[in-house]
């Protein structure tokens, strides 16, 4: 057994420039990369053991992906690295004043601080909707979607009580952004190809797929035609769209949006909203929406040797008076831009601000369709959006091994309309579900 006064963070003194990261996703894992061999000792702190390829989450999360084929550890990530420490240890508090990270096991002095910490499903103080929704952020929440997704269809396939089945077949995604998009068109896609074959007792034509979205469009942060196309190609699938429509209310049976029309379901998918996962000890002053004000260096307002980026940054510049958009290349990008400003700070010579170089926006709709934004006002639809999109993720997916597994697997499945990992590892149950807990226990007993 662990004791806690027997554990540190062992890490070398060290007479190099100390750069702590805390958050090795797509902003602290290309920090890091960008500052091998440049003279400073790297300490990367995450919760997590993994840098993980959150676009392509969905695909976990509707038995499209095994969750090793989107995610790579950061020992191995690193491994040619000399002077780089990894701890799997959540940063708790930073205290600029003495230039100290604190952990579960321990404090740590830095030269530079770089927060990378991302962000996190925003419920707006909704407790009902945090208890009883399914976010999808991260692997372990993904697993859940896709045990829950598989348990509804095996409940369905037993329960006698026909409205029970119903609210069983019934899957509301909050969002229309690309996550909700991506979701319902995996569902959709799944419920006409694979689900109708697994489960031949059941009547797929009940099943029905909604995609809520408070704003007037499908997918807000894109073009209009983009959401256009998208609309299209979740109808033609079957999923039913309900634009300006605020969710208000969710007990983990119905859905009730705000003007009191409701929805039975045993599923709600929240993709509704984010915020910065923020880290005791920032000054109040320095945060606004959530996010970490932050100068065209990424350097925390206010402070001297602290910076943040991508998702949680808050760079307010006239061209982005939102800050960045909380996407992959921003913070790709702040953090190889960072690693090049930290190494002109140690040789006191002047920094250079960031720019963003836009590469466009993709979402995926279904198994060959996709829409595209691209530079110089250029919209893609179907299947040319698809493959740009297969290019553009196979292209950024960290290590040859998960690059073939996605590939091939994509492939097999265009040909076949297959879904290889339709199995419940680790099956969801609420805590507070006190019979599908009994049923669970006597299922797995002995
Ligand atoms: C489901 C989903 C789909 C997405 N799809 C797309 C897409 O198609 N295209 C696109 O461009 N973007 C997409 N995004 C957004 C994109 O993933 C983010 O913009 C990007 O990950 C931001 O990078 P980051 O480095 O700021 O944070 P992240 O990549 O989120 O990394 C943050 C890291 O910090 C760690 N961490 C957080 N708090 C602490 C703490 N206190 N202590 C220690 N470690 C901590 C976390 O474990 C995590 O590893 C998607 C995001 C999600 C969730």
């Amino acid at each position: 057994m662990l004791q806690f006064d027997k554990l540190s963070l062992n890490i070398p003194d060290t007479t190099k420039p100390r750069v702590v990261i805390i958050g090795g996703g797509f902003g602290g894992m290309n920090l890091v990369k960008s500052l091998k061999d440049r003279g400073v000792q790297i300490v990367l702190f995450d919760k997590q053991n993994y840098n993980g390829f959150w676009p392509l989450l969905y695909q976990v999360a509707t038995a499209g992906l095994e969750a090793d084929a989107i995610a790579e550890p950061f020992r191995k990530m690193f491994d040619d690295q000399t002077d780089f420490h990894y701890r799997m240890v959540r940063v708790n508090k930073i205290d600029p004043a003495t230039n100290t990270v604190t952990t579960l096991i321990g404090d740590l002095h830095y030269d530079y601080l770089i927060i990378a910490t991302g962000s996190k499903s925003n419920f707006f103080g909704n407790e009902q909707i945090q208890k009883y929704s399914f976010p999808l952020k991260t692997i372990p929440e993904a697993l859940n979607v896709r045990s829950q997704f598989l348990q509804c269809f095996e409940q369905a396939s037993v329960t006698t009580d026909p409205a029970e089945r119903q609210s069983l077949l019934t899957f509301v995604v909050a969002g229309a952004g690309p996550t909700g998009v991506e979701m319902a068109g995996s569902l959709a896609e799944m419920r006409k190809h694979v689900l109708p074959n697994d489960y031949p007792g059941l009547d797929f034509s009940q099943m029905q797929i909604y995609v809520v979205e408070g704003l007037g469009k499908v997918l807000p942060p894109m073009s209009e035609e983009a959401g256009q196309k998208a609309q299209r190609y979740l109808e033609d699938l079957g999923v039913i769209i309900k634009l300006n429509t605020l969710v208000e209310s969710y007990d983990g049976e119905t859905v009730t949006f705000k003007g009191g029309e409701q929805i039975r379901t045993q599923t709600l998918v929240w993709g509704a909203g984010v915020t910065g996962a923020l880290i005791e000890g920032i000054p109040a002053e320095s945060i606004e929406k959530g996010r970490i004000l932050v100068d065209p260096i990424n350097r925390v307002q206010g402070l001297t040797d602290v910076f943040a980026i991508g998702d949680i940054a808050f760079m307010k510049l006239e061209k982005y008076p939102k800050g960045h958009p909380g996407v992959a290349q921003p913070a790709i990008q702040q953090g190889v831009h960072l690693a090049k400003n930290i190494r002109r700070l140690m040789k006191n010579e002047p920094t250079e601000p960031f720019e963003y170089f836009d590469k466009g926006s993709l979402a995926i709709v279904g198994r060959s369709r996709a829409v595209a934004d691209l530079p110089g006002n250029i919209h893609l639809g179907g299947f040319i959006a698809w493959m740009s999109w297969l290019f553009v993720h196979i292209w950024y997916l960290v290590g040859f091994r998960s690059k073939l597994i996605v590939f091939s697997n994509w492939i097999y499945r265009l040909f076949t309309y297959q879904r290889g990992t339709r199995i419940i590892i680790r099956p969801f149950v609420r805590k507070d579900d006190k019979v599908g807990q009994e049923i669970l226990m006597k299922n797995e007993m002995s």
